[in-house]
């Protein structure tokens, strides 16, 4: 394990020193975007749908806002014969997002100091605004509307 991380700062390397033999190499997947999450009346959320790289700790948080779209397309009173129209709705109105954030994450993890791939300070800024600014119930809820016009 410490070979693996010879090249990580002094104070990473003392910590693992100090570990037993339970030192575990995490390994991380990488998944293209998929062509749909949805099938009939099933689909995909979450890391199933769009798993993400930890570079830019937000797995999580698109899974919540996968939930919150799905809450606001199939709620109560939906006919049954409309769910799938609605699931594709979701599929819309949430893939380009989960996939920005998904090619995010996948370009900070590839980039190392110095390379030009490494997001800098402007792609940072401009990736927590479109984070934290979007409101997922109001976007789901514009979706729905739009469908029935
Ligand atoms: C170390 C680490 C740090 C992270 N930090 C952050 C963070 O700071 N912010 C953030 O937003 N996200 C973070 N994430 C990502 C986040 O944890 C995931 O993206 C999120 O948990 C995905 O939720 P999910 O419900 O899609 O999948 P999961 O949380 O993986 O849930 C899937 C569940 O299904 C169960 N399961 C699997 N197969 C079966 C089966 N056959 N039958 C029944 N159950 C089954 C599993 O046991 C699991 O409980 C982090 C992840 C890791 C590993």
């Amino acid at each position: 394990m410490l070979e693996l991380c010879s090249d990580f700062n002094n104070d990473v390397l003392a910590l693992l020193a100090l570990a037993d033999d339970e030192v575990l190499e995490w390994r991380l997947f990488d998944l293209p975007a998929l062509p749909t999450w949805c099938s009939d009346r099933l689909a995909l959320l979450g890391d199933a749908a769009h798993p993400l790289l930890p570079y830019a700790a937000q797995g999580g948080a698109q899974a919540i806002e996968d939930a919150v779209t799905l809450s606001v397309l199939l709620q109560k009173g939906t006919p049954p014969g409309d769910v799938p129209e609605r699931l594709k709705l979701y599929f819309d109105a949430r893939h380009e997002r989960a996939e920005y954030v998904q090619q995010f994450a996948r370009t900070q993890g590839a980039a190392r100091p110095g390379q030009k791939e490494v997001p800098d300070d402007g792609a940072w800024h401009e990736f927590f605004k479109k984070i934290f600014s979007h409101d997922a119930w109001g976007h789901a809820e514009e979706v729905l509307k739009h469908s029935k016009s």
